[in-house]
């Protein structure tokens, strides 16, 4: 479940400034930086600081950085210029999920229509 951060953690590596990335943004709950591996023209990666493992562990009472997560995303969909042509959330959660790091992210994709269903 949630701890303040793992040591194996990439991501909290990147939240720390362990490993140095490019920030989108940052506030106290949360860091946003781009995906090195982009899926459409605009792909940032919004995660909490604290080291929550899935999005399957967030529940009533560690809700409030889901809040974050999403409100952040939104502020930078406006920061891109996305805001009113549309962008899409993805949270990944567990392997059949396609998660692969293990630490709660939202993905904002953007810039390019959306197909749906997602494969
Ligand atoms: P998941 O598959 O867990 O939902 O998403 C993990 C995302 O993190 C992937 O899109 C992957 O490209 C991205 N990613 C993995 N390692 C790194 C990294 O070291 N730096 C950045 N910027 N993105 C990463
Ligand atoms: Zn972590």
């Amino acid at each position: 479940m949630a701890e303040e951060t793992s040591k194996d953690c990439i991501f909290c590596k990147i939240a720390s400034r362990e490993i140095p990335v490019a920030l989108e943004y940052e506030d106290e709950w949360v860091v946003a930086f781009k995906d090195i591996h982009p899926q459409a023209p605009i792909h940032t990666l919004i995660i909490p600081k604290v080291h929550i493992p899935k999005i399957g562990d967030i529940g009533e009472t560690n809700g409030d950085v889901l809040v974050r997560l999403i409100s952040t995303a939104n502020r930078l969909a406006r920061h891109y210029g996305i805001y009113e042509e549309g962008y899409r959330m993805v949270l990944n959660s567990g392997d059949n999920g396609g998660q692969t790091v293990y630490h709660v992210h939202v993905h904002l994709l953007g810039g390019r229509f959306m197909k749906w269903p997602p494969g």
